[in-house]
């Protein structure tokens, strides 16, 4: 199975890669993807998917992957508006300060189209909480402040091999996988 990955974001790539044995996996590289406007994970998935849709090898499948992290002392937010939340994981231990209930997630939807056109389009979380401190190196974005329920190191200490198999986008590769074969 080939795909490509319409995304120019590495840390995803190798997570899919984890989660998708078997699978030749790419970047869709050297290109500036257009601005997130979507109002949901899939509608900005489905944005990037189509964008990439041209570029990619016409027998390869596309993936277009949106992700994010809610969490439930805002609302639910930043969600699908994690990436343009300035000043990241700073702002968040800051907003949730004193706060009792840091419960959250991550969110991950992928829209996948296939070489002859097909749509699946499928969703993976993960749940947990936001620590009270930054803590770890690896992963990417929220990693450093997002512990998964049952666990009590940061998403960044458990790091790229758990991610591999436990996180967000692991469980929607994987739940895409079981779509296809369906
Ligand atoms: P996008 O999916 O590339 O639009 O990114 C959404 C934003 O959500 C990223 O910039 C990160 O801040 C955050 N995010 C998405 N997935 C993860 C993850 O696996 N770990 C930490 N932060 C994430």
């Amino acid at each position: 199975m080939r795909a490509v990955l319409a995304s120019g974001n590495r840390h995803k790539l190798d997570e899919l890669r984890g989660a998708l044995p078997g699978w030749e996996l790419s970047l869709v590289e050297g290109v500036e993807f257009p601005p997130e406007e979507g109002s949901t994970y899939e509608a900005n998935a489905r944005g990037k998917a189509r964008f990439a849709r041209p570029l990619a090898d016409p027998g390869a499948w596309v993936l277009g992957e949106d992700s994010g992290i809610e969490v439930a002392a805002l609302g639910g937010g930043p969600g699908v508006h994690s990436a343009r939340y300035e000043g990241w994981q700073d702002r968040l231990l800051r907003e949730v300060e004193g706060v009792e209930d840091r419960s959250a997630r991550y969110v991950c939807a992928i829209v996948a189209l296939s070489p002859e056109g097909k749509e699946v389009v499928i969703r993976g979380t993960l749940a947990g909480c936001v620590a009270h401190e930054a803590r770890g190196s690896e992963g990417f974005g929220y990693d450093p402040v997002f512990v998964p329920d049952g666990e009590e190191r940061t998403v960044a200490e458990l790091g790229n091999a758990w991610k591999r198999e436990h996180s967000h986008r692991a469980r929607a590769a994987r739940a895409l996988l079981e779509q296809i074969a369906s």
